[in-house]
Protein backbone atom coordinates (compact mmCIF):
# COMPACT_ATOMS: atom_id res chain seq x y z
CA UNK A 1 0.00 0.00 0.00
CA UNK A 2 1.26 3.29 -0.77
CA UNK A 3 0.88 5.91 1.86
CA UNK A 4 2.63 9.24 3.39
CA UNK A 5 5.35 8.35 5.39
CA UNK A 6 4.28 9.95 8.99
CA UNK A 7 6.58 12.05 10.72
CA UNK A 8 8.52 11.36 13.54
CA UNK A 9 7.51 13.62 16.31
CA UNK A 10 4.17 14.67 14.64
CA UNK A 11 2.36 17.69 15.69
CA UNK A 12 -1.34 17.31 16.82
CA UNK A 13 -4.13 20.44 16.49
CA UNK A 14 -7.56 19.61 18.04
CA UNK A 15 -10.22 22.12 17.25
CA UNK A 16 -13.07 22.41 19.39
CA UNK A 17 -15.97 24.90 18.31
CA UNK A 18 -17.63 25.98 21.12
CA UNK A 19 -20.91 27.70 21.49
CA UNK A 20 -21.90 28.41 25.11
CA UNK A 21 -19.82 25.34 26.72
CA UNK A 22 -18.72 26.67 29.55
CA UNK A 23 -20.54 23.79 31.78
CA UNK A 24 -18.71 21.35 29.54
CA UNK A 25 -15.37 22.61 29.10
CA UNK A 26 -13.98 22.38 32.29
CA UNK A 27 -14.18 18.78 32.52
CA UNK A 28 -13.28 18.18 28.71
CA UNK A 29 -10.12 20.12 28.86
CA UNK A 30 -8.09 18.60 31.67
CA UNK A 31 -9.28 14.73 29.92
CA UNK A 32 -8.02 16.19 26.53
CA UNK A 33 -4.93 16.78 28.04
CA UNK A 34 -4.42 13.60 29.44
CA UNK A 35 -5.60 11.48 26.51
CA UNK A 36 -3.27 13.71 24.09
CA UNK A 37 0.00 13.69 26.20
CA UNK A 38 0.82 10.19 25.09
CA UNK A 39 0.20 11.05 21.42
CA UNK A 40 2.35 14.09 20.54
CA UNK A 41 4.40 16.24 22.03
CA UNK A 42 3.61 18.96 20.24
CA UNK A 43 0.00 19.41 20.40
CA UNK A 44 -2.34 21.78 21.50
CA UNK A 45 -6.43 22.77 21.65
CA UNK A 46 -7.88 25.50 19.09
CA UNK A 47 -10.83 26.69 20.61
CA UNK A 48 -13.45 28.78 18.58
CA UNK A 49 -15.75 30.41 20.27
CA UNK A 50 -18.88 30.62 17.84
CA UNK A 51 -20.17 33.75 19.73
CA UNK A 52 -20.78 32.40 23.30
CA UNK A 53 -23.15 34.31 25.43
CA UNK A 54 -21.93 32.73 28.67
CA UNK A 55 -18.36 32.03 30.43
CA UNK A 56 -16.75 30.11 27.50
CA UNK A 57 -14.40 32.66 27.22
CA UNK A 58 -13.32 32.91 31.08
CA UNK A 59 -13.78 29.51 31.20
CA UNK A 60 -10.98 29.04 28.66
CA UNK A 61 -8.69 32.23 29.72
CA UNK A 62 -8.48 30.02 33.11
CA UNK A 63 -6.98 27.15 31.14
CA UNK A 64 -5.08 29.04 29.34
CA UNK A 65 -3.56 30.67 32.58
CA UNK A 66 -3.45 26.71 34.47
CA UNK A 67 -0.50 26.57 31.25
CA UNK A 68 -2.96 24.14 29.06
CA UNK A 69 -1.54 25.22 25.18
CA UNK A 70 -4.62 26.79 23.75
CA UNK A 71 -4.78 28.79 20.64
CA UNK A 72 -8.55 30.56 21.94
CA UNK A 73 -10.57 32.56 18.61
CA UNK A 74 -13.26 34.60 19.33
CA UNK A 75 -15.87 35.04 16.30
CA UNK A 76 -17.72 38.46 16.31
CA UNK A 77 -20.81 36.88 16.28
CA UNK A 78 -22.68 32.93 16.07
CA UNK A 79 -21.68 32.21 12.83
CA UNK A 80 -22.73 28.79 13.14
CA UNK A 81 -20.92 25.61 13.85
CA UNK A 82 -19.87 24.90 10.10
CA UNK A 83 -18.15 28.49 10.10
CA UNK A 84 -16.84 27.36 13.43
CA UNK A 85 -14.52 24.74 12.04
CA UNK A 86 -13.73 26.28 8.91
CA UNK A 87 -12.00 29.19 11.16
CA UNK A 88 -10.25 26.57 13.64
CA UNK A 89 -9.22 24.74 10.11
CA UNK A 90 -8.00 27.69 8.96
CA UNK A 91 -5.45 27.97 11.69
CA UNK A 92 -4.52 24.39 12.46
CA UNK A 93 -1.06 24.05 11.12
CA UNK A 94 -0.07 20.51 12.67
CA UNK A 95 0.83 17.13 10.91
CA UNK A 96 -2.59 15.93 11.69
CA UNK A 97 -5.66 17.86 13.24
CA UNK A 98 -8.53 16.73 15.25
CA UNK A 99 -12.29 17.91 14.95
CA UNK A 100 -14.65 17.03 18.10
CA UNK A 101 -17.07 18.70 20.07
CA UNK A 102 -16.66 20.66 22.74
CA UNK A 103 -19.61 19.44 24.53
CA UNK A 104 -18.59 16.17 25.51
CA UNK A 105 -20.29 14.20 23.28
CA UNK A 106 -17.31 12.76 21.67
CA UNK A 107 -15.72 10.46 23.79
CA UNK A 108 -11.88 11.48 24.30
CA UNK A 109 -11.30 7.62 24.78
CA UNK A 110 -11.57 7.35 21.02
CA UNK A 111 -8.71 9.39 19.81
CA UNK A 112 -5.81 7.19 20.56
CA UNK A 113 -7.56 4.15 18.12
CA UNK A 114 -8.04 7.49 16.08
CA UNK A 115 -5.09 8.20 15.80
CA UNK A 116 -3.02 4.95 15.36
CA UNK A 117 -5.42 4.39 12.04
CA UNK A 118 -3.68 7.55 11.21
CA UNK A 119 -0.91 6.45 12.10
CA UNK A 120 -1.06 3.34 9.81
CA UNK A 121 -1.62 5.73 6.93
CA UNK A 122 -5.63 6.63 6.72
CA UNK A 123 -5.48 10.36 6.00
CA UNK A 124 -9.37 10.96 7.55
CA UNK A 125 -10.58 8.90 10.28
CA UNK A 126 -13.93 9.25 11.11
CA UNK A 127 -16.00 8.76 13.74
CA UNK A 128 -19.08 6.81 12.78
CA UNK A 129 -21.88 6.64 15.36
CA UNK A 130 -22.65 3.11 16.00
CA UNK A 131 -26.52 4.24 16.63
CA UNK A 132 -29.21 6.82 16.19
CA UNK A 133 -31.26 5.45 19.02
CA UNK A 134 -31.52 8.44 21.15
CA UNK A 135 -33.23 10.79 18.80
CA UNK A 136 -36.61 11.08 18.04
CA UNK A 137 -38.65 9.58 15.18
CA UNK A 138 -38.68 12.07 13.26
CA UNK A 139 -35.57 13.50 13.02
CA UNK A 140 -34.22 9.94 11.69
CA UNK A 141 -36.63 10.18 9.04
CA UNK A 142 -35.56 13.52 7.95
CA UNK A 143 -32.03 12.34 8.13
CA UNK A 144 -32.57 9.07 6.24
CA UNK A 145 -34.03 11.20 3.65
CA UNK A 146 -31.55 14.02 3.72
CA UNK A 147 -29.00 11.24 2.93
CA UNK A 148 -30.93 9.83 0.48
CA UNK A 149 -31.55 12.71 -1.76
CA UNK A 150 -27.68 14.08 -1.54
CA UNK A 151 -26.45 10.84 -2.43
CA UNK A 152 -28.91 9.90 -5.32
CA UNK A 153 -27.99 12.37 -7.56
CA UNK A 154 -24.28 12.61 -7.31
CA UNK A 155 -21.49 10.83 -7.84
CA UNK A 156 -20.23 11.61 -3.73
CA UNK A 157 -21.25 9.60 -1.23
CA UNK A 158 -22.03 10.97 2.17
CA UNK A 159 -21.72 8.28 5.20
CA UNK A 160 -25.06 9.02 6.43
CA UNK A 161 -23.72 8.55 10.14
CA UNK A 162 -20.36 10.14 9.88
CA UNK A 163 -20.22 13.44 11.43
CA UNK A 164 -17.32 16.22 12.80
CA UNK A 165 -15.80 13.53 15.02
CA UNK A 166 -12.61 13.16 12.88
CA UNK A 167 -9.00 13.01 12.35
CA UNK A 168 -7.07 14.86 9.38
CA UNK A 169 -3.80 14.72 7.81
CA UNK A 170 -2.27 17.55 7.12
CA UNK A 171 -3.37 17.52 3.22
CA UNK A 172 -6.90 16.83 3.84
CA UNK A 173 -6.72 20.39 5.68
CA UNK A 174 -5.22 21.82 2.90
CA UNK A 175 -7.44 20.58 0.80
CA UNK A 176 -10.65 21.75 2.68
CA UNK A 177 -8.72 25.24 3.40
CA UNK A 178 -8.37 25.91 -0.49
CA UNK A 179 -12.47 25.75 -0.85
CA UNK A 180 -13.17 28.95 -1.35
CA UNK A 181 -16.99 28.47 -1.58
CA UNK A 182 -19.23 30.12 1.58
CA UNK A 183 -22.16 27.72 1.76
CA UNK A 184 -20.33 25.07 3.84
CA UNK A 185 -21.64 21.61 4.87
CA UNK A 186 -18.50 20.11 6.03
CA UNK A 187 -20.06 16.76 6.10
CA UNK A 188 -19.99 16.82 2.27
CA UNK A 189 -16.84 18.87 1.65
CA UNK A 190 -14.67 15.75 3.60
CA UNK A 191 -16.37 13.44 1.12
CA UNK A 192 -15.69 15.50 -1.75
CA UNK A 193 -11.99 15.89 -0.85
CA UNK A 194 -11.70 11.95 -1.21
CA UNK A 195 -8.27 10.98 0.51
CA UNK A 196 -7.74 7.53 2.04
CA UNK A 197 -10.67 7.45 4.60
CA UNK A 198 -11.35 4.98 7.66
CA UNK A 199 -14.70 4.67 9.53
CA UNK A 200 -14.60 3.58 13.53
CA UNK A 201 -18.09 3.21 15.28
CA UNK A 202 -18.31 4.69 18.17
CA UNK A 203 -21.48 5.49 20.60
CA UNK A 204 -22.23 9.40 21.33
CA UNK A 205 -22.49 10.30 24.52
CA UNK A 206 -24.76 12.27 26.50
CA UNK A 207 -23.89 15.79 26.78
CA UNK A 208 -21.84 16.70 29.80
CA UNK A 209 -24.14 19.71 30.47
CA UNK A 210 -26.31 22.41 28.62
CA UNK A 211 -28.74 20.88 25.48
CA UNK A 212 -27.91 20.74 21.84
CA UNK A 213 -27.96 24.27 19.69
CA UNK A 214 -29.54 22.37 16.33
CA UNK A 215 -33.02 22.96 16.79
CA UNK A 216 -35.48 21.48 13.98
CA UNK A 217 -35.09 24.63 12.12
CA UNK A 218 -31.34 25.49 12.22
CA UNK A 219 -31.27 21.56 10.99
CA UNK A 220 -33.44 22.00 8.48
CA UNK A 221 -31.19 25.06 6.90
CA UNK A 222 -27.84 23.48 6.94
CA UNK A 223 -29.88 20.17 5.26
CA UNK A 224 -31.10 22.87 2.75
CA UNK A 225 -27.30 23.76 2.40
CA UNK A 226 -26.64 20.33 2.03
CA UNK A 227 -28.72 19.17 -0.54
CA UNK A 228 -28.29 22.32 -2.99
CA UNK A 229 -24.64 22.75 -2.37
CA UNK A 230 -23.94 18.72 -3.62
CA UNK A 231 -27.15 17.70 -5.28
CA UNK A 232 -29.24 18.54 -8.27
CA UNK A 233 -31.40 16.69 -7.96
CA UNK A 234 -34.29 19.30 -6.94
CA UNK A 235 -33.78 20.69 -10.22
CA UNK A 236 -33.97 17.45 -12.22
CA UNK A 237 -37.09 17.01 -10.85
CA UNK A 238 -38.51 19.63 -12.00
CA UNK A 239 -37.27 19.35 -15.59
CA UNK A 240 -39.02 15.37 -15.14
CA UNK A 241 -42.13 16.66 -14.20
CA UNK A 242 -42.39 19.28 -16.56
CA UNK A 243 -41.91 16.70 -19.68
CA UNK A 244 -44.68 14.95 -17.88
CA UNK A 245 -46.93 17.12 -17.19
CA UNK A 246 -46.72 18.30 -21.07
CA UNK A 247 -47.14 14.69 -22.57
CA UNK A 248 -50.23 14.85 -20.60
CA UNK A 249 -51.74 17.92 -21.96
CA UNK A 250 -50.57 16.79 -25.57
CA UNK A 251 -52.13 13.77 -24.90
CA UNK A 252 -55.83 15.59 -23.13
CA UNK A 253 -55.57 18.34 -25.99
CA UNK A 254 -55.73 15.50 -28.63
CA UNK A 255 -58.27 13.97 -26.84
CA UNK A 256 -60.42 17.34 -26.26
CA UNK A 257 -60.17 17.35 -30.36
CA UNK A 258 -61.27 13.87 -31.16
CA UNK A 259 -64.04 14.50 -28.75
CA UNK A 260 -64.94 17.62 -30.64
CA UNK A 261 -65.10 15.90 -33.85
CA UNK A 262 -67.09 12.87 -32.79
CA UNK A 263 -69.72 14.59 -30.42
CA UNK A 264 -69.58 18.12 -31.87
CA UNK A 265 -69.44 21.17 -29.07
CA UNK A 266 -69.26 19.86 -25.31
CA UNK A 267 -69.49 23.07 -23.40
CA UNK A 268 -68.91 21.32 -19.86
CA UNK A 269 -65.28 21.20 -18.49
CA UNK A 270 -65.15 24.06 -16.29
CA UNK A 271 -64.31 21.84 -13.28
CA UNK A 272 -61.56 20.32 -15.08
CA UNK A 273 -60.36 23.98 -16.03
CA UNK A 274 -60.09 25.06 -12.39
CA UNK A 275 -58.52 22.05 -11.11
CA UNK A 276 -55.93 21.75 -13.86
CA UNK A 277 -55.41 25.79 -13.17
CA UNK A 278 -54.87 25.27 -9.36
CA UNK A 279 -52.72 22.25 -9.76
CA UNK A 280 -50.69 23.54 -12.32
CA UNK A 281 -50.34 26.65 -10.35
CA UNK A 282 -49.39 25.13 -7.35
CA UNK A 283 -46.43 23.18 -9.23
CA UNK A 284 -45.11 26.03 -10.87
CA UNK A 285 -44.74 28.03 -7.75
CA UNK A 286 -43.22 25.45 -5.82
CA UNK A 287 -40.95 24.39 -8.92
CA UNK A 288 -40.14 28.30 -8.48
CA UNK A 289 -39.11 27.97 -4.78
CA UNK A 290 -36.74 25.14 -5.31
CA UNK A 291 -34.80 27.51 -7.99
CA UNK A 292 -34.99 30.05 -5.24
CA UNK A 293 -33.17 28.25 -2.61
CA UNK A 294 -30.22 27.37 -5.35
CA UNK A 295 -30.14 31.13 -6.77
CA UNK A 296 -30.51 32.58 -3.07
CA UNK A 297 -27.04 30.73 -2.13
CA UNK A 298 -25.63 31.77 -6.12
CA UNK A 299 -26.11 35.25 -4.59
CA UNK A 300 -24.09 34.35 -1.06
CA UNK A 301 -21.60 32.82 -3.33
CA UNK A 302 -21.08 35.87 -5.42
CA UNK A 303 -21.58 38.54 -2.09
CA UNK A 304 -17.86 37.04 -1.16
CA UNK A 305 -18.28 37.63 2.17
CA UNK A 306 -15.70 35.85 4.56
CA UNK A 307 -17.64 32.50 6.32
CA UNK A 308 -16.81 34.16 9.66
CA UNK A 309 -14.74 37.32 11.40
CA UNK A 310 -12.55 37.03 13.97
CA UNK A 311 -12.71 39.26 16.96
CA UNK A 312 -10.21 37.96 19.30
CA UNK A 313 -7.14 35.68 18.90
CA UNK A 314 -4.67 34.48 20.95
CA UNK A 315 -2.28 33.57 18.57
CA UNK A 316 0.19 30.26 18.58
CA UNK A 317 0.21 28.93 22.58
CA UNK A 318 3.72 29.38 24.50
N1 LIG B 1 -21.58 24.77 18.01
C1 LIG B 1 -21.00 25.92 17.49
N2 LIG B 1 -21.80 26.89 16.95
C2 LIG B 1 -23.17 26.77 16.90
C3 LIG B 1 -23.74 25.58 17.42
C4 LIG B 1 -22.92 24.60 17.96
O1 LIG B 1 -19.78 26.07 17.51
O2 LIG B 1 -23.83 27.67 16.43
C5 LIG B 1 -20.71 23.73 18.61
C6 LIG B 1 -21.11 23.30 20.00
O3 LIG B 1 -20.53 24.10 21.00
C7 LIG B 1 -20.60 21.87 20.07
C8 LIG B 1 -20.76 21.40 18.63
O4 LIG B 1 -20.82 22.57 17.83
O5 LIG B 1 -19.24 21.82 20.43
C9 LIG B 1 -21.98 20.55 18.43
O6 LIG B 1 -23.13 21.28 18.81
P1 LIG B 1 -24.37 20.65 19.56
O7 LIG B 1 -23.92 19.77 20.66
O8 LIG B 1 -25.28 21.77 19.92
O9 LIG B 1 -25.03 19.80 18.40
P2 LIG B 1 -25.40 18.26 18.32
O10 LIG B 1 -24.51 17.51 19.26
O11 LIG B 1 -26.83 18.19 18.67
O12 LIG B 1 -25.15 17.92 16.89
MG1 LIG C 1 -23.67 17.87 20.92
Amino acid sequence: MNTEPRPARASLDVVLPAYNEAASLPQLLPMLAQMLEPLSARWRLIIVDDGSADATPAVVQQAITAGVPIRYLRLSRNFGKEAALTAGLAVADADRVLLMDADGQHAPELIAQMDAAWQRGADTVCAVRASRDEEGALKRLGTSLFYRIVNASSQLQIPPDAGDFRLLDRRVVAALNALPERNRFMKGLYAWVGFRTEFLPYTPRARTAGSSSFSMRRLIRLALTGVTAFSNLPLRIWSGLGALVALCGLGYGAWIVVEHLIFGDQIPGWATMVVGLMFFGGIQMLSIGIIGEYVGRIFDEVKQRPVYVVAHDTGEPR
